[in-house]
């Protein structure tokens, strides 16, 4: 047991340490260890304190080539105390995992994997048993010691490998160089299982030669490698789903061998992702993604499958603009009306409408827009013919006084929803509907969907209507009897013509509604939301 002397002291050079002191605490702590040197917590205190000011040193040079001499020596130092303490304690992954930290740190990469494989086999073989050493560490804070040693021996050893694969200019020897590379990076990603940049490089090496290679000549082998890549990356993505390299490097690989649709898929599956890892620990190559922070790291990545998007849509357009026929672009922008209407059935079982009796509705009246009688579910094409219909039809409920007070003329509106539609006939004499214009397809295609509100069927939606409807002209009907100085009944008007609003969207656009493929055309003139 240590005495009550040291932990005290000790406690107090951490709490310096904490409050940034660190060459105050530094100091202490030598002092501690030079008349302790036998005690535990002194020498691991000794140690993580020259850990942490040989970074804060690194970090106040940051951006010269050279490695300051004092970060040099307090890792040597540290070292030192930290092999002291491992001959006290030798069975403490704590001190293993700090110790092959700071070896990383002193670019003695073996030394560092050696020192981590002893820390994870202790903590594999057996609970860690409760140390007094102030470096001792929660399970998660472990962890999170051996992703920081294996992520900077990972990208150590890809920025060596990559720089093995293409040192010659030679081809026969730059040929048996990349494959010794290429054999090495296979054994990184079995060393290191969990690190994605180490299962990435394999097939990144592998790439990188084939391209190199193909300009030298056509290699048959080409395609089958490249397949066999493929097939690795989509694995690689598989095993790192949160990896924003493995995703890139599957979407690029897919968009190299014409898979436009899997690489588009993969690009809005990364750029979903809710918990993507920091570039800096998967990036490849190595340093690739620069950013002050993971949040700008993680943008840098997102601008990057951006471009990969945008490539692909100029493939697309250049493959409409070159590669396609006339028929084959009008057959694109058609669809049958009885193909549309499946469709329909599919998403809307309740609502006996049916897109033919739309179109036939447009051919008679050259309007895709009809107001509905509330009444008699009669159709019309303006507002003022269905108020003469109601006067005259349902003279009981509407009163004849209304046509005299009322201006049933409800602005026009564009039905620019629908504009860009032709009725006609395919070859095969089918009714069918053919956007005039591919952007006007699109775009309608592609209106976002109102999110996060469920709307009514539409059947129940038309019931609502019309109860409300009913209401309002009885309303109607009682204050008539007051006109002409009752003010209420201007306010009914004005909301009654409202509640008819609903009723003059086409029932086309209602289709385009439906809660899992409905428009936002709140901002179209036919909204009645
Ligand atoms: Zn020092
Ligand atoms: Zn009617």
């Amino acid at each position: 047991m240590e005495d009550g002397d040291i932990t005290a002291r000790a406690k107090r050079i951490v709490e310096l340490k904490r409050d940034g002191h660190i060459a105050a605490s530094l100091e202490k702590a030598e002092a501690l260890a030079a008349e302790h040197p036998r005690s535990l917590t002194a020498v691991c205190l000794q140690g993580d304190l020259h850990y942490s000011a040989a970074i804060g040193a690194r970090a106040a040079t940051a951006g010269s080539e050279e490695e300051p001499a004092d970060a040099e020596s307090h890792l040597r130092r540290g070292r030192d105390a930290l092999l002291m303490a491992k001959s006290l304690a030798p069975d403490n992954a704590d001190i293993a995992v700090a110790l092959a930290d700071l070896l990383a740190e002193s670019s003695m990469y073996l030394e560092a994997e050696a020192e981590l494989r002893r820390a994870m086999d202790m903590d594999a073989a057996a609970a860690p048993k409760s140390s007094q050493s102030p470096v001792s560490s929660t399970p998660r804070e472990r962890r999170q010691s051996y992703e920081r040693v294996i992520n900077r021996l990972v990208a150590h050893e890809a920025g060596r490998l990559m720089d093995v694969a293409k040192s010659d200019d030679v081809a026969a020897k730059r040929k048996l160089q990349a494959l010794q590379a290429l054999k090495e990076a296979r054994d990184l990603a079995k060393r290191f299982p969990g690190s994605a940049r180490a299962r990435l490089l394999g097939p990144f090496l592998e790439l990188e030669y084939m391209l190199a290679a193909s300009r030298e000549h056509k290699d048959p082998a080409w395609s089958k490698g490249l397949e066999r890549l493929v097939c690795d990356a989509v694995g690689a993505a598989k095993e790192f789903p949160n990896s924003t390299a493995a995703a890139l490097f599957q979407a690029r690989l897919l968009f190299v061998c014409g898979n436009h649709i899997d690489a588009e898929g993969e690009c809005h599956r990364a750029l979903a992702l809710k918990h993507p890892t920091d570039p800096v620990e998967d990036c490849i190559p190595t340093g690739s993604i620069r950013g002050q922070d993971s949040q700008s790291r993680l943008s840098s990545v997102t601008g990057l499958f951006h471009d990969l998007l945008d490539k692909i849509l100029q493939f697309a357009e250049s493959f409409w603009e070159n590669c396609l026929t006339s028929e084959k672009r009008q057959s694109f922008l058609s669809v049958r009306i009885d193909a549309l209407e499946n469709e329909c059935r599919m998403v809307e079982h309740s609502y006996d409408f049916s897109v033919s009796s739309a179109c036939s509705f447009f051919k008679e009246h050259k309007s895709w827009r009809s107001w509905v009688c509330l009444l008699c579910s009669a159709k019309h094409t303006s507002t003022r013919s269905l108020l003469k219909h109601m006067v005259k039809k349902h003279s009981r409920s509407v009163l004849r006084r209304l046509l005299d007070i009322v201006d049933p003329t409800v602005e026009p509106e564009s039905d620019c929803l629908l504009e860009g539609l032709l009725l006609c006939k395919d070859s095969e004499n089918h009714d069918t509907i053919c956007f005039k214009e591919r952007d006007e397809m699109f775009r309608l295609l592609f209106l976002e969907p109102n999110r996060g509100e469920v709307a009514k069927p539409v059947d129940k939606f038309h019931q609502d209507q019309q109860s409300q409807g009913t209401l309002l002209l009885e309303n109607i009907k009682k204050n008539m009897a007051n006109l002409p100085t009752h003010k209420s009944t201007t306010y009914e008007m004005s909301r009654c013509a409202n509640g008819a609003k609903a009723e003059r969207e086409p029932s086309i656009v209602r289709i385009f509604r439906h809660p899992s493929r409905k428009p936002n055309v709140a901002n179209t003139p036919t909204s009645s939301a």
